[in-house]
């Protein structure tokens, strides 16, 4: 099965909630106002990772789709942004 990395920006995440709406299983809002990517890695600094695989990736498209600020990026297995 195809495998998808989800790379979260939740240092610029403006608390809109549009991603937990459409894909509340992986997105869900903290008490600080900024969404949370569930089961994620801290990677970096405040960069959050996670892997997927095929069946979640049209729910987490739709949320990187939905994010007005766009800091959710999703990357397929040779590194490209999958939109
Ligand atoms: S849609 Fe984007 S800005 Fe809004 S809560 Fe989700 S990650 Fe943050």
């Amino acid at each position: 099965m195809t495998k998808y990395k989800v790379v979260y920006d939740r240092a610029n995440c403006t608390g809109v909630a549009a991603c937990t709406i459409v894909a509340e299983k992986f997105w869900q809002m903290d008490s600080d106002d900024k969404a949370d990517l569930v089961g994620a890695t801290l990677t970096g600094n405040d960069i959050w990772e996670r892997e997927i695989d095929e069946n979640d990736l049209p729910k987490n498209q739709e949320a990187a789709r939905s994010c007005p600020v766009k800091v959710i990026k999703i990357f397929d297995e040779a590194n490209k942004e999958v939109l």
